[in-house]
């Protein structure tokens, strides 16, 4: 495989950018090597500056559900930005987004559009926090809700894989009002709340935990989370950047029908554009500036191109049986390559919620981010390397869901299990 244009590029990068990228996870650094650089994507494939193509399971780490550079998104991005790429006062297409999110996610009675993932966790939190006057959160050990401040501790994704879970240049005084729960257990939360539960703001979790690989929820958990939220007047956020719009139409909450008095979006909700978006309970959100006190805004924020964007994906996503045939994908995908593994006596299990998946060198089924870190990550790498070479892109890092897309058909199915069957006898050789 040539890669000498991204050896190229990487060179000149590294003297530019921290690691040579914008975004930590993109250096593989954790599974070594080097990273290839993008020269354009379709549909399930990546192509790279030297011409090599890779079906591709991170979708942009989310947002291209509906397959890379889909016609019918570009058409709408280039039909909105004939009329101007920002505006800076209201535009038609921001309320047709809110309106199009409402119908899809119920609970999202009001937001606000912002330009990322990380705008709309750390939006959420400064609600919650301003509108019950308490000062402390709750969060997930491996969760990652962005790099806002009070978020990385114990954070999963990037600052998981780096061994950097707590991160230098968070003053102690805002990472001690961030409190941790180890998820899936319910004693432990129970527990919390019984001790401080009203000094807690608002508690965030990944309904589905995508950034210590992909952790489901134990039946009734994120009920209880619910129930104890409720009890103690703390505010209920629902980090959604990652299963809104994938895991179904109504993201995790409509699947596990539990509705948070919060939830953040990003990724799927743009398209393929910077966009995020945080809302919930109409009197929490009358709280936001202008309408209340609580301040937050941005200068690029509802943006017509990428409203377009988004606008044009939610509306592919929902064509009849979408989501059904995204998971009868991901069963394929899942089955195929733990039959794989176990041909090559390697142990390795699966997780999956439609669109998402997580595969784990483990030979237990993983529930909870002790097992999920136990997990053999130089297999992971050994494992990744191989599948590279076979033209298969998964994420680079042990800690990282994978993603689906429509444009994931038999072909691309067939040759990833294909390639699996041959990376995992890789692997079994060491
Ligand atoms: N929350 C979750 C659940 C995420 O997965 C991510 C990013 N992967 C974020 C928040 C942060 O989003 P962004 O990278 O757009 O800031």
């Amino acid at each position: 495989m040539n890669t000498a244009t991204s050896h190229a590029l990487f060179t000149r990068a590294l003297e530019l950018m921290p690691g040579g990228v914008n975004s930590p996870v993109r250096a593989f650094k954790s599974v070594g090597g080097e990273p290839f650089f993008a020269k354009r994507a379709e549909g399930a494939y990546l192509i790279d500056v030297d011409g090599n193509r890779y079906v591709d399971y991170i979708g942009s780490w989310g947002p291209m559900i509906a397959g890379h550079a889909h016609p019918k998104v570009l058409e709408a991005v280039e039909r909105t930005m004939r009329d101007g790429l920002s505006f800076g006062v209201p535009n038609a297409l921001e309320v047709e987004m809110a309106e199009t999110v409402r119908k899809l996610v119920p609970s999202m009675q009001m937001m606000r559009m912002v330009n990322s993932g990380t705008e709309a966790t750390l939006s959420a939190i400064r609600l919650a926090r301003g509108a019950t006057g308490r000062s402390r959160i709750v969060k997930f050990e491996g969760c990652y809700h962005g790099h806002g401040d009070s978020f990385l501790v114990k954070a999963g994704s990037g600052a998981l894989t780096f061994g950097l879970p707590n991160s230098p240049g968070v003053p102690k005084g805002l990472a001690d009002l961030t409190l941790t729960l180890p998820y899936n257990d319910f004693e432990a939360a129970t527990k919390l709340f019984d001790e401080v539960g009203g000094e807690i703001a608002g508690l965030i979790v990944e309904p589905i935990v995508g950034n210590a690989n992909c952790i489901l929820p134990r039946e009734g958990y994120l009920q209880h989370l619910r129930e104890l939220c409720t009890k103690h007047g703390a505010i209920l956020i629902f980090d959604e950047v990652m299963t809104g719009f994938r895991v179904a139409l109504g993201g995790a909450q409509a699947r596990y029908g539990v509705t948070p008095d919060l939830s953040t979006f990003g990724k799927i909700i743009g398209g393929g554009m910077p966009v995020g978006a945080y809302g919930g309970r109409a009197d929490l959100m009358q709280q936001v500036a202008p309408a209340g006190p609580v301040y937050q805004a941005g200068t690029l924020s509802g943006n017509p191109v990428a409203m377009a964007a988004g606008l044009a994906t939610l509306e592919l996503i929902q064509a009849p049986g979408f989501h059904d045939r995204l998971e009868a994908a991901t069963h394929v995908l899942c089955d195929g390559l733990e039959m794989a593994a176990r041909e090559a006596g390697v142990a390795v299990t699966t997780t999956r919620s439609c669109a998402m998946f997580g595969l784990y060198f483990n030979n237990e089924p993983v529930e909870t981010f002790a097992q999920a870190v136990a997990s053999d990550s130089a297999a992971f790498n050994r494992f990744f390397h191989a599948m590279l070479r076979r033209g298969v892109y998964f994420a680079p890092s042990a800690f990282e869901a994978g993603f689906l897309s429509s444009a994931h058909g038999e072909t691309e199915l067939a040759h990833t299990i294909a390639a699996a069957r041959e990376a995992f006898r890789e692997v079994a050789a060491g």
